[in-house]
């Protein structure tokens, strides 16, 4: 067993005598085993395999969490830090709305119920903050003042906005293509703001030779030294939707893949209530969904193979738009263990998916809601998801961060003057077209 010391902590107030690891006690090699004390390490020293927080689970029950905060921190007995009691200094996000989706349901066949769990109610509009507020808490404990990531769009607004709460520094690094949508309410946090001329796995790379450099010494980068700890913060998803169900599973559930890390989490979180006696123990299916622009885990799950080979991205999907996922492998395992399936579709359905949900439930996804709607229609289509079972659907972000995807597509139904026989002649044709 290699060990490595613990960072001091210092947190900027209100400190713990002892850094407050809460249930976790040691990372974990994915790969090998070897475990190493909590600190801010993410690979292997043996064989580079990626290391996961492990935990000795106590006090957990349905009372516990029913007695905590309306946000993700309700979780807190099942999440390596727990955001300290009183303390505002996160966004404290979570516990966004589970809504029944009916109509989209009678829209494509589906006679189960579905839900979505839409994840644009976030306070960054995205289900980042969630991974974030993990990997700040973890950044307080192990001492690093400056929170710091690579992101494809969606945690760079949330990294920046939680370092404002916090009167943190940030820096935040980004492909230089990006929305303006995401590029501009990122730098509107304030914080350091680094464009790079590059796709994510430039920047992502970037990222990772920063991290061992003395420049950084201070830096918690969430998604890269703090990883670990980040990850964890979306067992919350999974979490949630059983609880919001009535301390149940559902039988499927629908993930957009990125790194892999969100769909492989929230398959956890369902292995966690389970142990732990929280739910029944119900069968499941997890679904992956990507675009076909950047969809190297969904070619090698049709193809049999175990190994992701990376892919160059070119789709409207960018916060989905990782060409070489860190855990791609591990979301193989979990769909092929579950029995549920990978698919990805074109561009153009996705923005006829972002459509769909707006037009049937009044929710305005950004692209990655619309890559899992479309997944969804196409796994019906497929017969590789069964129209009967329980369904949930993840809506990970908001439309209007990604405008430009459906800005040639939609507009006003006409452009009229001041005339109540314009307004009778438009409604009289809009008729006659949707009759
Ligand atoms: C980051 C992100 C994802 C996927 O995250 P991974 O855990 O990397 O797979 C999904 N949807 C949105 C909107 C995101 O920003
Ligand atoms: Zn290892």
């Amino acid at each position: 067993m290699t060990t490595t010391p613990v960072a001091p902590f210092t947190d900027l107030d209100a400190a713990p005598a002892t850094p407050d690891f809460g249930p976790a006690t040691q990372l974990t090699c994915r790969e090998c085993g070897t475990s190493y004390s909590l600190g801010a390490a993410y690979a292997c020293v043996e064989c580079f395999g990626p290391l996961e927080v492990g935990y000795d689970f106590s006090g957990v029950s349905r009372a516990v969490i029913e007695s905590g905060p309306q946000n993700m921190w309700r979780y807190s007995c099942l999440l390596p830090v727990a955001s300290y009691a009183g303390d505002e200094r996160n966004l404290n996000p979570g516990l966004t709305r589970l809504v029944r989706a009916d109509n989209l349901a009678t829209a494509l066949g589906i006679t189960g119920t579905l839900w979505v769990k839409d994840d644009s109610g976030n306070p960054t509009h995205s289900f980042k903050d969630r991974v974030v507020a993990v990997a700040q808490s973890a950044a307080r404990r192990l001492g690093l003042g400056t929170i710091a990531c690579a992101s494809t769009g969606n945690l760079a607004n949330a990294v920046a906005a939680a370092a404002a709460r916090a009167g943190q520094d940030s820096v935040v690094v980004i492909p230089s293509n990006l929305e303006s949508g995401k590029v501009l309410t990122t730098a509107a946090y304030g914080g350091i703001l680094l464009a790079v001329d590059g796709n994510y796995d430039d920047v992502n790379r970037l990222c990772s030779e920063l991290v061992g450099d003395p420049l950084t010494a201070d830096w918690g980068f969430v998604n890269v030294n703090l990883r670990p700890y980040y990850a964890e913060g979306s067992k919350t998803v999974g979490y949630e939707i059983a609880e919001q169900l009535g301390w149940r599973l559902p039988q499927q559930v629908v993930a957009p893949i990125a790194s892999g890390s969100l769909l492989t989490k929230v398959d956890k979180a369902f292995r966690e209530f389970v142990s732990l006696g929280l739910v029944e123990e119900t069968p499941w299916k997890v679904f992956g969904a990507q675009a076909t622009g950047c969809s190297p885990v969904s070619q090698a799950f049709r193809a049999g193979h175990d190994v992701v080979r990376p892919v160059r991205p070119d789709t409207i999907a960018k916060s989905l738009a990782i060409g070489n996922p860190a855990d791609g492998p591990y979301a193989l395992d979990v769909v092929r263990r579950t029995g549920g399936a990978i698919e990805d579709v074109s561009d153009a359905e996705v923005v006829e998916g972002i459509r769909l949900l707006a037009e049937t439930e009044g929710i305005f996804a950004e692209t990655a809601g619309g890559v899992v709607v479309a997944t969804l229609r196409k796994l019906l289509a497929t017969g590789q998801l069964d129209p009967t079972q329980e369904t949930v659907i993840l809506n990970t972000g908001d439309g209007l961060k990604t405008l430009d995807a459906i800005a040639e597509h939609v507009g006003p139904t006409a452009t009229i003057a001041h005339d109540v026989d314009e307004v009778t002649r438009v409604l009289a044709e809009h008729h006659a077209r949707h009759r």
